[in-house]
């Protein structure tokens, strides 16, 4: 699978990594490889307001190079990394390298970097204070920061992750609920849940010209979340349809391959 990059980046995923790794031992060293290789890169997709077209933040999306220009996917090593734990060490990187490169971003003016959390990591009582430390060892400010989480960290234990939402952000973070409407998505928790926005998953956006049913569903969504004060993004816009289509309708923000891919900080 190849995936194309602005005008002559090419990036190349592997294999899968069941191809890759024979044994849960065997990819265990070899993501402990990658941390300390300094293989781990973070890419960089803009995000824009839906009114004006303006960026207003990336979101730091998770590359692995285990050779030069050849980029495991995140979608492959992250359940495998959540699974032996070594999800804690990645993170840890993630969220040092992501503060430093937000400082950096706001050279160009306010923006606000997007960052994913992992269900492990977020579930560990040191976590807020992990961030809070990473903050002052970095320079960053959380309001230059989004935290994005999935349903699936909020349908384990529901009270305390709204807990562990409201002291994010009274730390001044912002939080927003990615791939909204491909987990349990019950509106009656939607409501309880101390966050900014609700990024709408990439199918439904697909769906938009082809299925009236993805019409109808990306069209609620946007009225109810901002009926509850949520910011709405329009994950993987593709084509300026949709990028119309999702404005029309009042969406707040948008993200996808038609606005630019995630590259790295110096390709942006
Ligand atoms: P996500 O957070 O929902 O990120 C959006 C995914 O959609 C990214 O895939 C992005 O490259 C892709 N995408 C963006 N625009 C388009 C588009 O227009 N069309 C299509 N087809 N795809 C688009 P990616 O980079 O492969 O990441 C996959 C998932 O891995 C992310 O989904 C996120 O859940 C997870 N992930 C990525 N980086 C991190 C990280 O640093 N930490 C954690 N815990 N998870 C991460
Ligand atoms: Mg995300
Ligand atoms: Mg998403
Ligand atoms: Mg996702």
């Amino acid at each position: 699978q190849a995936k194309r990059l602005g005008h002559n980046h090419v990036q190349v995923y592997q294999d899968s990594m069941s191809f890759q790794f024979k044994s849960s031992a065997a990819m265990r060293s070899s993501l402990q490889e990658a941390i300390e290789k300094q293989q781990l890169r973070l890419h960089y997709q803009p995000i824009v307001r839906c009114n004006d077209l303006q960026v207003v933040g990336y979101e730091a999306l998770l590359r692995w190079e285990r050779e030069p220009g050849k980029f495991v996917s995140p979608s492959e090593f992250i359940p495998l990394a959540e699974m032996t734990g070594q999800i804690i060490p990645l993170s840890e990187w993630v969220f040092r390298q992501a503060f430093m490169d937000a400082v950096e971003f706001q050279k160009e003016g306010p923006r606000k970097i997007s960052v994913n959390l992992s269900t492990l990591h977020f579930n560990r009582s040191e976590f807020a204070d992990h961030l809070e430390q990473t903050l002052v060892e970095t320079g960053c400010k959380p309001e230059w920061i989004e935290l994005e989480l999935t349903e699936s960290i909020l349908m384990e234990n529901t009270d305390y992750a709204i807990a562990v939402l409201k002291r994010l952000r009274e730390q001044k973070f912002s939080i927003a609920l990615d791939d909204f409407g491909t987990g349990f998505s019950s509106l009656s928790y939607l409501k309880r849940l101390p966050m900014d926005k609700v990024k709408i998953d990439r199918s439904f956006i697909q769906g938009i010209r082809t299925h009236k049913s993805d019409r109808v569903l990306v069209s609620s969504v946007i009225k109810i979340a901002q009926s509850l004060d949520f910011a709405v993004v329009a994950e993987g816009v593709e084509t300026p349809q949709q990028a119309e289509f999702v404005t029309e309708l009042g969406c707040n923000y948008m993200q996808g391959y038609y606005f630019g891919r995630p590259v790295a900080k110096e390709d942006l």
